[in-house]
Parts: structure tokens; C-alpha cells; sequence
């Protein structure tokens, strides 16, 4: 059993049909024969072995429950599939303890996935649910529904299909068709840090849903050796001979900008302009320094006038899926495709982001050597914007003040460096994962519990995969390191993160973990409380609109609707909220 302790269900949620996995009734009598024998063999030398370390025992038993997955036929069972009950966020692995699983826990992830991808070229898709909880949030069957047909329309409308073909020549400035293209695109271009990078896939990809667009991305330096396809049959891949060669060109200024076409008047959202007309290809500039015409982007009429044009570039590094959630139109059909609004980023994220062999190579080996067996995996990722306002020892003082207030970290006996004299604890051993460009934060913390002893036989190890020294984006060695942490974090049971990441707001997303926050520290001062609690999973939209659509006026986006509220980490951010889940 990969689950130690707990209770594990199995029922397909939405038919409400309680159905068993294949697997329970693929023993054969041979197979339970040698699983006797072996039982009466190990289980007196498990007696002594649980006594003193309990993960090895639910990964031998996870091992048995592996090999009687091996009698399942070859085939993948269709996306519709069991789905285990899993713990309640938060819930602490004290209570429950996850394993490596031989076999994939949700392989679907609850529908997000469609079936049929070769496994051996993206080996992560099927297999993260081996080494990463399942997540206590179901997609809602109406975004399944949706990702299925618009992996139909993707397909349709990839490089080199006639609807592609047909569309091409309109990537210029003529006056977009009255009769919208069957296919129309946004497409997107890598820019800013990976976290950000994803973020804003994320947001395009979004936009391709509400709209009936299809998303097709520049490859960058390394997007390729980054992520699987996430699109079944097809490719999201702009071809290497696709006639925009130079993403750079597009800014503020650019005559194709939206904002610009708004302020020369040679677009309105009210008939008024010189023409009513949008040319068919239109760049949208939302990076964090817009204007208030790039703003205008949000809103319902403006939306209006660009679903005609069959071409759409959007660049941002921002996330800015709670900008959408603002608008009328877009709202009812996002209430629908996420029941738990902020759980946009956790299913989209999953959905979209495989890490390739080489990237899931990494996090595997890492995972198994260094945080598989621990009873209790703690992430922390330390990020430091500005070295003045954030220096060493305030952050590293601040992150030992987080963990041990809030009982994240045991607390250490600083009296004494004697030898341990408690008995081994099964129960208490603690991986540390921690994530960041510089190594003297790693050194403090396992130093700490190297000096002294933790209170209460905590045993506890820490790990840190790399320490880059600084950000080396596009830099491929560098970026599929810092892909493998994301996801490492992604696999811990506890996290705490730095304030305004989105390095780390990917590593929550993935795992759908809420975090503890490392608020910012300004001015060299110790910020107090040294962390707080997330309030939401999805991650915070750092420079959102102040346009306000509805009032027609600037003013705090954070306050049109209940929910979508202020940042906790970023001042002037927004994100979404499931107001129910807080309000008690
Ligand atoms: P953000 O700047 O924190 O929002 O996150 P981004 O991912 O967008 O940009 C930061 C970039 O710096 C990352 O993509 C990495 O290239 C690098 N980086 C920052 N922190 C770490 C870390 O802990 N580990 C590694 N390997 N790279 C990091």
C-alpha cells in the first residue's frame, strides 16, 4: 500500500458509480503463492524494520501492490478512471504518508489528461501521480469537456492544416474579415524568467479557451527541451518558417499594438473611430509597465472588437487570468470551468506543463535519493529580488523564524551538542528541500541540526540541488534545473515560498500545496510576522489593470468582485479567491 496510514477509495466522483481498479483482480494463483512464501519471509524481519523506520515499510508494501499492477493489460484503461479520495490539504503527513507508487495514483489527473500519448517519449505525463500526491481538487467535468474539443480545434487548426494555410495571409495589417477565420490564434513568445514564462502560457492558453483561438508558442532557446507537447496528435509549435521571426519588435509603440490602434483612434470599441474595423493581426501589450489603452484589453468591448481578428500576439510576464475573471462575458463561462475559481493555475498547469525525460530524469533521481523516504518533506524556496532590502542574515534569520514559529521545523536544543539519546523515531524523519540561487542559506539551516540536536528525535536532512549564483535564463543546462526544482517543490507535503516568485508560485500551483509566505523584507528590516499563510493557491496577477471596465474610470480592480481580492505578497496584485472556502 502506497498509503500508509489513511483510509484509500476508490470511486468514479461524478457518475457517483463506485467502481474497482483492474489491478485488484489481476492476481493470479501462482502470483499469490510466491507472495505467501515471501510474506512468511520478510514480515518477522518487517517487525524489526517498521520498529525503527516506517517509510520502508509502506514502500515494500507499495511494492507488492506494484507488481500485482504489472497484471493489468497493456492497454491504458480511457481517461474516465478511478479517483482516489486524497488527503485534505494541510493535512499533515503525520496523518498521512505517500510513497513512491509503481503505478501512476490518478494517471489521468481526474480527466485534465486525454489517453492515448506514447509514454515513453514524455515518460512524466502518466507518471507524476507515482511520486506526487493526488490532488484533493477535481477538475470540473464541464473543463474537461472543454480541453477535449479544444484539442479538437487545435488539431484542426495546427501548422500546415488547410485551416492554418487559409489563415496565414492574414498575418498582416488588412482590415480583419467581417466573417471571422475558422481558425484564429494567439500566439505567444518566451519572455522574462521561467516561473513567469509559465504563468503566462498559462494566461494564453486561457484566452485560446474562452475565445476559440488555438495557442501556438515560439520555441525560444529551450522551450523544446523543457516540455512535452500538451496537445494529443499535434503540435503547439510555431513552425521554423512562420513569417514573424522578431517577437522583439512589438512594443507600446508598435502601430499594431491594441493600445496604440485605441489611442490613434484607428480602432473603437463605439463606432466612433475612423474605422470600426481591427486589422487582422494585433498585438497585445501587457507586460508589467502597460498603459491604460493596453489596459482596455480586459474589457468587454474591446473583447468584442478582437474576436474578429484572426491573428492575436499577446506578451506579458505577468499572469493575468484574474483580469479575466473582471469581465462580464468572459466570468459566467469561467464560473462553469472552474467551480473553485482559484484552482486555475493548479488544473492548467498540470494539463500543460510535461516535463520532458531529461527534466523528469532529474526530479526522479532527486526525489528518490533524497526525499522519498523522509516522513515529512518541507519545501522551501528563498528568491531575493534585492540583495539591500533583503540581506543574508535578515532572510536567513527570517526563514528560521518562520519555520520553527510555525512548527515547520522542529526547534533545537541550542544548550547542548550531546549525542542523541532518544530511541530512533520512525515517524519523525524530515526531508528539507530547499530551493535557491545561493548555497549559505542550505549551509544555516543544516548546520543548525548539525551543531545541536532537534527537539523531540526529529531526524532531519536537508537537500538543495543546485546554487546557480544568478539567474541564467535561456541558458539550457540552467533553465531544465530550475524546471526539475519547480517540480521537486511541487512534491513536497509543506512549502514555504518567497513573497512575489513565481518560481515558487509554480512549485505551489503544480503541487497544490498553499504555502507559507516569506513576506518581503524592506529596508534590511526582519518583516514581522516572518511569514504568513497563503490565503489562495493561484498565483498573484503582480500588475493588473487600474482601469476599472465597469466604472469606466481608474480605480482597484482588487474590489469589483468578491472574487478576486488583493495579493497577500504583492502590493497592488490581485488573484482569485473561493471566498466560501474563507469565510468562516
Ligand atoms: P521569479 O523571478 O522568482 O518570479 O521566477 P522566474 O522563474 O520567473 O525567474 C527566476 C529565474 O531565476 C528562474 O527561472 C531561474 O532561472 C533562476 N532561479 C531563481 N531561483 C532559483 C532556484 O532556486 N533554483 C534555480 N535552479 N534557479 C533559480
Amino acid at each position: 500500500m502506497d498509503l500508509e496510514i489513511g483510509k484509500k477509495r476508490g470511486y468514479g466522483r461524478e457518475g457517483g458509480e463506485a467502481f474497482s481498479h483492474p489491478a485488484a483482480h489481476g492476481d493470479t494463483r501462482a502470483f499469490r503463492a510466491v507472495w505467501v512464501v515471501m510474506a512468511c519471509m520478510t514480515f518477522p524481519m518487517l517487525a524489526f524494520v517498521s520498529g525503527v523506520y516506517r517509510p520502508p515499510l509502506a514502500l515494500v508494501v507499495g511494492a507488492y501492490q506494484g507488481r500485482r499492477s504489472q497484471q493489468q493489460p497493456l492497454h491504458s484503461p480511457p481517461p474516465q478512471q478511478q479517483w482516489e479520495e486524497p488527503p485534505v490539504d494541510g493535512g499533515t503527513a503525520d496523518t498521512v504518508f505517500y510513497g513512491i507508487s509503481d503505478k501512476p495514483r490518478d494517471k489521468y489527473l481526474g480527466g485534465l489528461l486525454a489517453g492515448g500519448f506514447d509514454e515513453d517519449t514524455c515518460q512524466s505525463r502518466y507518471q507524476s501521480t507515482m511520486y506526487r500526491k493526488p490532488s484533493t481538487y477535481k477538475p470540473s467535468p464541464y473543463l474537461v469537456q472543454r480541453l477535449r474539443k479544444y484539442e479538437e480545434l487545435h488539431k484542426r487548426c495546427a501548422p500546415f492544416t488547410a485551416g492554418y494555410n487559409k489563415t496565414l495571409p492574414f498575418l498582416d495589417d488588412r482590415p480583419a474579415p467581417e466573417k471571422e477565420t475558422e481558425c484564429k490564434y494567439i500566439l505567444w513568445t518566451p519572455w522574462s524568467g521561467l516561473g513567469n514564462r509559465i504563468l503566462s502560457l498559462t494566461s494564453s492558453f486561457l484566452y485560446a479557451l474562452l475565445t476559440d483561438r488555438v495557442v501556438l508558442i515560439d520555441r525560444g532557446k529551450d522551450m523544446t527541451s523543457l516540455f512535452c507537447e500538451p496537445f494529443p496528435d499535434t503540435t503547439w509549435l510555431l513552425p521554423p518558417d512562420f513569417p514573424i521571426t522578431n517577437y522583439d519588435v512589438y512594443n507600446a509603440n508598435h502601430p499594431l499594438s491594441y493600445g496604440n490602434l485605441l489611442r490613434k483612434k484607428n480602432i473603437s470599441t463605439d463606432g466612433s473611430g475612423s474605422s470600426g474595423t481591427p486589422p487582422s493581426f494585433v498585438y497585445l501589450n501587457l507586460p508589467h509597465d502597460y498603459n491604460t489603452e493596453d489596459m482596455h484589453f480586459f474589457c468587454e468591448p474591446d473583447q468584442a472588437v478582437l474576436k474578429k481578428v484572426p491573428w492575436l500576439f499577446a506578451r506579458t510576464n505577468n499572469y493575468i487570468v484574474p483580469g479575466f475573471f473582471l469581465n462580464r462575458e468572459f466570468e459566467p463561462e469561467l464560473s462553469r470551468l472552474f467551480p473553485q475559481k482559484e484552482m486555475v493555475f493548479h488544473h492548467l498547469g498540470r494539463y500543460l506543463f510535461h516535463p520532458t525525460n531529461e527534466v523528469w530524469g532529474m526530479v526522479t533521481r532527486y526525489y528518490k535519493s533524497y526525499m522519498a523516504m523522509a516522513r515529512e518533506r518541507l519545501g522551501i524556496q528563498i528568491r531575493i529580488f534585492n540583495s539591500k532590502d533583503a540581506p543574508f542574515e535578515v532572510v536567513s534569520e527570517q526563514v528560521i523564524n518562520c519555520t520553527l514559529q510555525e512548527g515547520l521545523l522542529p526547534k533545537v536544543d541550542a544548550n547542548s551538542s550531546a549525542g542523541d539519546t532518544t530511541a530512533d523515531q520512525p515517524a519523525k524523519t524530515k526531508s528539507v528541500l530547499l530551493t535557491s540561487l545561493y548555497s549559505g542559506y542550505f549551509d544555516k539551516i543544516k548546520d543548525m541540526y548539525w551543531e545541536h540536536p532537534a527537539v523531540g528525535g526529529v531526524v532531519l536532512s536537508v537537500h538543495q540541488p543546485t546554487h546557480e549564483e544568478w539567474q541564467q535564463t535561456d541558458k539550457e543546462s540552467h533553465d531544465l534545473k530550475a524546471w526539475a526544482e519547480m517540480i521537486l517543490l511541487s512534491l513536497a507535503d509543506v512549502l514555504v515560498t518567497s513573497a512575489q516568485s513565481t518560481f515558487g508560485y509554480t512549485g505551489q500551483g503544480l503541487g497544490g500545496i498553499t504555502p507559507w509566505i516569506l513576506l518581503k523584507p524592506e529596508g534590511g528590516k526582519m518583516p514581522q510576522p516572518a511569514c504568513v499563510r497563503e490565503t489562495s493557491i493561484d498565483p498573484c496577477f503582480h500588475s493588473p489593470p487600474w482601469y476599472v471596465c465597469r466604472e469606466k474610470r481608474n480605480g482597484d480592480n482588487g474590489k469589483v468582485v468578491p472574487f478576486v481580492t488583493q495579493c497577500t505578497d504583492v502590493h497592488g496584485g490581485i488573484k482569485l479567491v473561493d471566498r466560501t472556502a474563507y469565510s468562516s
